[in-house]
């Protein structure tokens, strides 16, 4: 299912991608060629417009000054153009000057209409024109063309050729850039899934751990009530130690529930820290108190080593939680008559907190997995804990939102060390994307 619904959202990104390069190549495409082609018949058009007021004019004399563009027009362009005189009738009277270029374009007739207008032209079926009609004025010093109509041409198959070389070479290369971005699509869509599957398959493998957690208990709980049923006459007392499995069961379903909602909120970020500066001595005190009484009552000794005076900026509520995290796990995990000793100290810009007990420790390959969503060495021994496998993964979330580092190690001789780093002054802007 999930599978299907991934390839589907991936061929969907695919196709937004895809879509867009084509459009954005398209696009680019019309617009360099319709640029191209009109820069090409401008300058045929401004040649023709040089001409024309050169006509208008009569023939330059030799003293005349001319501007520099018409110089270059005229130089570049010395056999390109060739002029038509017609009569008032539309017969062509410059034959003689026209030479051998008059079979070639005899059959071009006048549109008076035209006059003033920029037309392109085929003749013969083969040869390009850019034409220009004009009607010289009587007054024109040029007796040969006073009054007629003069058909001023400029050849333009270079141009069309290279037009067509170009349409040719921008459509190869739009061609392959096209190919190109097919598979930057494919990339693009793969990288863009990428993280979105990751988290997607952590979800639904965290949902799935919850509801098999959470029915356990639930289990438990009905079993043992739907047990009461059936003995309605018996005293509470008869059924006491009934009554405290399916009470224990619901602190735990409680414990769980609280857990579960710390990390989706840990997921959403949605959760307001508040860092203030403390006195880590005096908070460490206020946190750890409680908890020696509770190892006293299991023949555990907790003892807090003595800090030196030094403040840091931390989040109290959080920092309490993760106390709590690793000392009931070092106390859940030691045996009796064991020590189990909370220091912290500074080291310049960061300080350390550490934990340590004497009990069962943590081996190789379980040290980077105890601090995954679920994740229990002994599955049994932990259930008769109490442990759901969530505490070291809201820890390891609560370190990385002060921008920390915790880890654990052999305790000498034996037992484990939960080594918590921070920041003094943790960076306030922006945290760590929690990776468990
Ligand atoms: P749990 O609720 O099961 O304790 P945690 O996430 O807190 O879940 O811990 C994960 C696992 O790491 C535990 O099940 C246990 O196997 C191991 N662990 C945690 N703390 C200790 C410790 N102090 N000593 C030995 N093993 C520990």
């Amino acid at each position: 299912m999930s599978n299907k619904v991934n390839r589907a959202q991936r061929r969907r990104l695919f196709l937004s991608n895809f879509i867009g390069f084509s459009l954005i190549f398209i696009l680019l495409g019309v617009i360099v060629f319709v640029l191209f082609g009109r820069a090409m018949l401008t300058s045929t058009d401004q040649a023709l417009r040089v001409e024309e007021s050169a006509r208008l004019q009569g023939p330059p004399k030799p003293f005349q000054h001319k501007t520099k563009f018409q110089a270059n027009v005229q130089n570049q362009h010395p056999f390109m153009t060739t002029t038509l005189v017609y009569d008032q009738q539309g017969k062509i009277t410059n034959k003689l000057q026209l030479g051998s270029r008059y079979d070639t374009l005899k059959d071009i007739k006048l549109h008076r209409s035209q006059v003033g207008q920029l037309k392109t032209i085929k003749v013969n079926g083969k040869f390009n024109f850019r034409t220009l009609l004009i009607k010289a004025p009587k007054s024109t010093n040029d007796k040969n063309v006073a009054g007629k109509y003069l058909l001023i041409m400029e050849n333009i198959d270079p141009q069309k050729a290279a037009m067509r070389n170009f349409t040719k070479v921008m459509l190869i290369t739009m061609g392959v850039f096209w190919l190109l971005s097919i598979l930057m699509s494919v990339w693009m869509s793969r990288l863009t899934m990428r993280p979105i599957l990751r988290s997607w398959g952590r979800q639904t493998e965290f949902v799935g751990n919850a509801a098999h957690e959470l029915r356990t208990p639930l289990t438990i709980i009905q079993n043992k009530l739907e047990f009461l049923l059936t003995k309605p006459n018996d005293k509470i007392i008869d059924q006491a130690a009934n009554i405290a499995i399916a009470n224990s069961e619901s602190q735990r379903l409680q414990k769980l529930t609280h857990d579960l909602l710390a990390l989706a909120r840990s997921d959403s970020n949605t959760l307001q820290t508040n860092f203030e500066s403390t006195e880590v001595a005096d908070f460490l005190q206020y946190t750890v108190e409680p908890y020696t009484e509770i190892a006293a009552s299991q023949g555990k000794k907790l003892v807090l080593a003595p800090v030196p005076t030094f403040k840091a900026v931390l989040d109290q509520d959080l920092i309490h939680q993760l106390m709590n995290i690793l000392i009931d796990n070092a106390l859940k995990y030691s045996p009796q008559g064991s020590t189990i000793t909370v220091t912290a100290q500074p080291l310049g810009r960061k300080w350390q907190l550490i934990v340590a007990d004497q009990g069962i420790g943590v081996t190789g390959r379980d040290r980077a997995r105890i601090f995954d969503r679920f994740y229990r060495v002994d599955t049994s021994r932990s259930r008769q804990t109490g442990g759901n496998g969530l505490g070291l993964s809201i820890a390891h979330w609560i370190v990385d939102l002060h921008h920390g580092t915790i880890t654990v190690r052999d305790n000498q001789p034996k037992g484990s060390q939960f080594v918590t780093t921070l920041p003094v002054n943790p960076p306030k802007n922006g945290h760590h994307d929690a990776k468990k």
